[in-house]
């Protein structure tokens, strides 16, 4: 062997192999640091479908217990949470029997260990109950049951594991279409204002079976006119200067799943014919058409009420949910601050590129990692080296107490591992890091939702 080849030889055995030395990023010391400072932040969840402590005591009355039980406290956790979406589970049986569903639910378990949707509930179990659920026996599984619907006893439950154990200040949940008081909340939540139904008011047949959206029904309530595209609309600015009076801090429209985001510019006269025709009598392109033009008005009410816009992008009709198609919606209402949620997941390239040459744009990270923790985590990389770190948030998109924390703590980590990654690539100071990880958990909420100051400024002066 000539020497210099053998030179190469004995070179390459000491270069060390990045791949397979530099391990998980968690393990490093600058992940542990960064994780130590930012779990320290108490954060704003800037989207919820947390259920409140009625909602919360009737399950276990009627659901875990009472005459006709028909669930149980680890089924119901994992039925409702997004893990189902692409996996069914094995349904909870009429026998009731605990080891019957435990023993068919793990082939469904087993086919989804990798799954973002499964492990983003890991933390639940380690954390709140210090078991390993990858490894439970069937005693051990029913056992951590009877804990869990016990739990339910406990009217502070939620204010322990969230506010206590997954440091979150505040929550904006998605709780109501129509302004109203909303009775049944924990003292850390605050509402949106749902929208989504309010675009198919051209006629009140639509209404008829969602009677807490109806804007007819608000409309008689308030004595207001309903009789014109015209008065539809100043209905619609009613309803919301009446949201912001019942706490509302944003508006929320989940379309998507619906139809097409590509909201186009339509004018009054096209419209008019459609107003006060119901469904039967009305084409597709009609009905879209009446669609498109009240987007575009409760975009100009969102501007005029300083209720930010968020809205549901990616992942939902996947034909028409490509953020890109509000662009032109976007870019003709520059007052309007348009929060593109999910991060437009996965188009997170087109998300970015969007809030780079949109300044009225933030993005919310809300549902991304449990999603896909590895889209997270790049989409995190990449939209901080696009645009500026103060336009990034983040929420945990849940219904339940314990899937809230899991999707809390799997969020945390995901924006740690960015963070580190960036750290230790040499392309942002650890201090640095720190600073854009409390942006992201709570300083960017703040600064987009006004009212919250004032909520956090009292709770802080109790
Ligand atoms: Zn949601």
């Amino acid at each position: 062997m000539p020497m210099t080849l053998r030179w190469l030889l004995v070179a390459l055995f000491f270069v060390p192999m990045r791949s397979a030395d530099a391990g998980d990023v968690k393990d490093s010391d600058v992940y542990a640091r960064i994780k130590a400072r930012l779990d320290a932040v108490p954060a704003i969840d800037t989207h919820s479908h947390l259920r409140g402590p009625r909602q919360l005591q009737n399950v276990l009355e009627h659901e875990f217990r009472g005459d006709k039980p028909s669930d149980c406290a680890l089924h119901r956790v994992w039925s409702v949470s997004y893990f189902t979406w692409a996996h069914p589970l094995a349904a909870w049986p009429a026998d009731r029997r605990f080891d019957a569903w435990w023993t068919a639910a793990q082939a469904d378990f087993d086919n989804s260990r990798a799954r973002s949707a499964y492990r983003a509930m890991l933390p639940i179990f380690r954390d709140l109950y210090g078991v390993d659920f990858e490894s439970l026996t069937l005693d051990q599984a029913e056992e951590l049951n009877a804990r869990m619907e016990k739990n339910y006893e406990n009217p502070d439950w939620a204010d322990e594991v969230l506010r206590k154990r997954a440091n979150t200040e505040l929550m904006v949940v998605d709780s109501f279409v129509m302004p109203r008081e909303v009775r049944d909340h924990y003292p850390f939540t605050v509402s949106a204002c749902n929208v989504r139904w309010l675009i198919n008011g051209f006629h009140p047949s639509e209404f008829s079976k969602l009677p807490a959206a109806d804007p007819y029904a608000f409309a008689a309530q308030h004595r207001l006119p309903a009789a014109s595209l015209d008065d539809y609309v100043a209905v619609l600015d009613r309803i919301l200067a009446e949201a912001k009076k019942a706490g509302a801090v944003c508006l929320k429209s989940q379309t998507a799943y619906d139809r097409t985001l590509l909201f186009e510019r339509i004018s009054k006269q096209q419209v008019e014919p459609v107003f006060g025709k119901p469904r039967d009598e009305l084409n597709p392109a009609q009905i879209k058409a009446f669609q498109d033009y009240i987007f575009w008005r409760l975009a100009e009410l969102s501007a005029k009420h300083e209720l930010p816009f968020q809205i549901h992008t990616g992942h939902a009709y996947i034909q028409g949910s490509n953020p890109m198609n509000l662009v032109d919606l976007i870019q003709a209402n520059p007052q309007t601050k348009f929060i593109l949620f999910h991060g437009g997941f996965p188009w997170v390239g087109e998300t970015g590129m969007i809030a780079l040459k949109c300044p009225n744009v933030w993005i919310d990270s809300v549902w991304m990692p449990v999603l896909s923790h590895t889209v997270g985590k790049r989409a995190y990389r990449e939209w901080l080296d696009l645009f500026s770190s103060n336009r990034i948030m983040w929420g945990s998109d849940m219904s339940t107490i314990e899937g809230s924390y899991g999707a809390t703590v799997y969020t945390r980590q995901c924006i740690y591992e960015a963070l580190a990654e960036k750290v230790m690539d040499k392309e942002l100071r650890e201090k640095d890091a720190v600073r854009i990880g409390r942006q992201i958990l709570r300083e960017n909420a703040l600064e987009m939702f006004p009212p919250l100051r004032k909520q956090v400024a009292a709770s802080e002066a109790r």
